[in-house]
């Protein structure tokens, strides 16, 4: 048997840090990287046939949990008919009316392979529609890797972006104005010193890749309010949230009943059920902007891909009312029990949750996690200690405290009660860690 030791050290010999995506390499909580080899409903086995109630989800897209035998069907019966043939394929319009059902201010979709690339196309339009060029976004949300969204917050609040890679160059992250999330004052701000510069205002519909983080009441409304009245467009990436927090993402938590749309939404995770596939939408007015419509370019190769289609459809189509209700459950019973565990422990921590989505935020209890700064200014030390025990006692958890944990349908009884019974000692690890 080859063990996850070996696996890495080959890896390390061909891959950057052994990886194909900085977190897998669990830089933040040490020890060595398990590669997972199967996964069935909410388990996963790694190389060394060891087995894990999965809190990872292949971050997002298991919603019903692995191999549902629906998704699985419609993905061989894709794949017998071909792997995809560069052309338009029924499945695409299948998967666009399932996206538009559900969120109706998908009045046009396109269709890509990445969150990356849509988020990226999405700011691309918005430029494009307004004629504008200036980018706010907020510290600690994650949209992707490409090079204007990889921006740092400037030294003022209003000034521009400073690169937050290397390889972006000043040019690219000064279009980026970068400040805290939740702060009204801050963008009045950038508006009432950019304001007719600005094309668009992208925000995760809850962010969840700095921990969760709620938004405060009544702040999306905000966002859409203030993009409209100076004619910039708000872009609500609902990559993670996108069918996850409800059958219509964030926006169906907050936008429907609020009464309010973004102009455009970006989709990923759940959308491809597992193979890649993403997506942009919004009206049909600005999304026209798009090649061949419109002047704004977007091509690709694999967009649209039929079995990536087949497998987003058959995945929508089993996200039922009681699929939601199920993994809602699951989640408050998961987070109520990581919350009491840590407290009888004595460990200070906020339990940061929105809808079914969750992460703990430690030593933050005096003044909660409402940005990045807070974020950031956690105990993080705690978290490696925590995740290892969880590890060892059959859980894999997100192997890194900023990460969300996504539970999915297939998280039964046995599933929820192995990682209750983790729990405690986890939460003493994390306690015992300095
Ligand atoms: C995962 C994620 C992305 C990037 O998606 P990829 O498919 O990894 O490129 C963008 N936005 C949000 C909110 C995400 O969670």
């Amino acid at each position: 048997m080859t063990t996850n030791a070996e696996l890495f050290e080959t890896a390390q010999t061909l891959m950057p840090g052994g990886v194909s995506s900085p977190v897998r390499a669990h830089g933040s909580v040490g020890g060595t990287p398990v590669s997972m080899v199967a996964g069935e409903g909410a388990w996963l086995t790694d190389a060394e046939g060891r087995k894990y109630v999965d809190l990872v989800g292949s971050w997002g897209p298991a919603l019903l949990g692995h191999r549902h035998p629906a998704v699985i069907d419609a993905v061989h019966q894709a794949v017998d008919a071909g792997l995809g043939f560069g052309t338009s394929h029924p499945n695409e319009a299948k998967l666009a009316e399932l996206v538009r059902g559900r969120v109706p201010g998908a009045e046009r979709i396109r269709f890509v392979s990445t969150g990356t690339e849509a988020t990226m196309t999405a700011i691309r339009l918005a430029r494009g529609a307004t004629g504008k060029s200036i980018v706010v976004k907020f510290a600690g949300c994650y949209h992707g890797h490409s090079d204007g969204l990889l921006a740092a917050a400037g030294s003022g609040v209003a000034t521009m972006g400073l690169p937050g890679s290397a390889g972006v160059t000043e040019a690219q992250a000064s279009e980026t104005v970068v400040i805290e999330y939740n702060d009204r004052a801050a963008l009045e701000q950038v508006f009432a010193e950019h304001g007719e510069k600005v094309a668009a205002v992208i925000t995760e519909a809850t962010p969840a890749n700095m921990g969760v983080v709620p938004p405060g009441e009544g702040f999306n409304a905000f966002i859409r309010e203030i993009t409209q009245k100076y004619g910039a467009l708000m872009i609500f990436d609902e990559v993670m949230t996108g069918f996850r927090i409800t059958e219509a993402g964030y926006w169906g938590a907050s936008g429907r009943a609020e009464g309010w749309a973004p102009d455009l939404f970006t989709f990923g995770k759940v959308i491809g059920g597992g193979l890649p596939t993403a997506a942009l939408a919004g009206g049909a007015e600005v999304m026209e902007h798009l090649a061949p419509s419109g002047p704004v370019y977007h091509a690709g190769t694999l967009s649209g891909n039929p079995v990536a289609m087949a497998a987003g459809a058959a995945t929508l189509e089993n996200a039922d009312a009681a699929v939601y209700s199920h993994i809602d459950e699951k989640a408050q019973t998961v987070a109520d029990a990581l919350t009491a565990a840590l407290a009888e422990a004595g460990v200070d921590h906020t339990l940061q949750k929105v809808g079914n989505l969750f992460s703990v935020a430690f030593g933050t209890s005096s003044t909660g996690v409402h940005n990045y700064a807070e974020a950031g200014a956690q105990e993080a030390f705690r978290y490696g200690p925590f995740f290892h025990a969880m590890l060892d006692a059959g859980v894999y958890l997100p192997p890194s405290v900023f990460e969300a944990w996504f539970l999915s349908a297939a998280h039964d009884d046995a599933a929820v009660e192995q990682i209750l019974g983790a729990l405690p000692a986890a939460a003493e690890a994390a306690a015992q860690a300095g």
